[in-house]
């Protein structure tokens, strides 16, 4: 029976969000987070973009020592030969790709202008799909952009080309949220039965049904005979309205009135990480969770009125449909209300050692030497410098666990 896997594409769809970023710091600690909550893949940035390249080898070493490990490290570019080159360029050693291209009537005609037909749209994607496989790519999905708004017959078309090249999946991208449940399990199901390959599920929120057309469309490709792959972000962060919520997604999955006794996730996914990497993210994006989130939100557990109060406390499961434990919650949260020394920017030794020795108290982290310590509170400085707030105990820890990494993660050259 085919499965569902998540792909997760906070660090690409969510940080190129109007407003809203990542340091390169925090984009590897939300990976780091994905790997332990078992996400099959993370599509970790642009291997195109030159100040992005650094903390993309990084992430890569990082894998190869195996810190992120088993999950998959993607990059996005473009469906285009000069793409591919510059991505292997920049990063020798990427090994799986998603490359993208316009597939609708109106973006075709709306952004190339009359400089490219139908036609080219394929021959561009495929000369890219041979190119990546030449430079040494391991997997690679082909990204059909806007596919909600193109031909199905155009679609089926492109897919079928994708995979005479060996690419490995199909991305139906809904890239403007125009789907529904119904029209995207019907397209997908279509894709799915006339091309013969996995199908992933690319949705975005502008009409709300982000989550709901990510479920449908997974069933669709599984209906059709396929595997699955959802796209999603944490919290839901992405181009206007959002993507589809990674941790709703999973319980929508597994949760959702009799879906999950046909439809099931691939992989182990350890729902108990959905809390840290929920408030990890919030913080980092500077954006907070929403009270009526899923899962995640304040009152996702929270019952005031009488009725709902008293049935709670007689069982749970009168107003609850899981538990808070399932999702990692529950545990008191420290808030210093006295006395704060934070590490920053423009810290020192004292300060720094004073922080540290706190987290020292829950894990052993002992500085061999002051000098040592200095040397950290050097990387440290500068990851504040990127991220202009205080770093998270993780952040820290990895800083001291991983010097080298994080020194290359935090190397920025413009203009070289
Ligand atoms: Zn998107």
């Amino acid at each position: 029976m085919p499965k569902i896997y998540i792909i997760d594409v906070t660090n690409r769809d969510g940080v190129q969000t109007a407003k809203l970023g990542l340091s390169k710091l925090e984009k590897t600690m939300i990976n780091i987070y994905l790997n332990g909550m078992g996400v099959f893949q993370s599509e970790l940035g642009f291997p195109t973009t030159r100040h992005e390249s650094l903390y993309l080898q990084a992430n890569l070493e990082l894998a190869e020592m195996g810190v992120l490990k088993p999950i998959r490290l993607e990059g996005w570019i473009r469906a285009i030969v000069p793409d591919v080159e510059t991505a292997f360029k920049m990063v020798p050693n990427i090994r799986h790709l998603n490359l993208s291209i316009s597939t609708s009537n109106q973006m075709i005609d709306g952004k190339f202008q009359g400089r490219k037909k139908k036609d080219d749209i394929i021959n561009d994607m495929v000369e890219a799909v041979d190119a990546a496989w030449a430079l040494g790519a391991e997997s690679i999905g082909v990204n059909a952009e806007d596919a909600s708004r193109a031909d199905l017959d155009f679609l089926i078309k492109f897919g079928l080309a994708a995979k005479e090249h060996r690419a490995d999946r199909l991305r139906y991208c809904d890239t403007l949220g125009y789907d529904n449940p119904f029209t995207i399990y019907e397209t997908v199901r279509a894709l799915a039965e006339n091309i013969g390959m996995p199908i992933e599920q690319h949705c975005h929120g502008d009409l709300g049904l982000a989550v709901a057309n990510s479920i449908a469309g997974a069933k669709g490709a599984i209906d059709g005979g396929q595997d699955a792959y959802i796209n999603t972000t944490v919290n839901g962060i992405g181009e206007r309205a959002g993507n589809t919520d990674l941790v709703a997604v999973i319980l929508a999955a597994t949760k959702s009135k009799g879906f999950a006794e046909k439809y099931q996730l691939g992989g182990s996914i350890d729902l108990s990480k959905a809390w840290k990497i929920a408030k990890f993210a919030s913080y980092a994006f500077g954006v907070p969770i929403p009270v009526n989130q899923p899962g995640v939100g304040a009152n996702a557990f929270a019952h005031e009125s009488g009725i709902h109060a008293d049935g709670v406390l007689k069982d749970p499961q009168n107003y609850e449909l899981y538990g808070f434990e399932e999702l990692g919650r529950g545990e008191a949260e420290l808030v210093e209300t006295g006395r704060e020394i934070s590490a920053g920017e423009y810290s020192g030794i004292s300060g720094f050692t004073h922080v540290m020795g706190k987290i020292a108290g829950k894990v052993a982290i002992p500085f061999a030497s002051r000098e040592e310590a200095t040397e950290v509170l050097e990387l440290v400085r500068y990851a504040n410098v990127e991220s202009q707030k205080p770093l998270v105990e993780d952040e820290l820890l990895f800083i001291a666990k991983y010097p080298q990494i994080a020194k290359k993660l935090l190397t920025l050259t413009p203009l070289e």
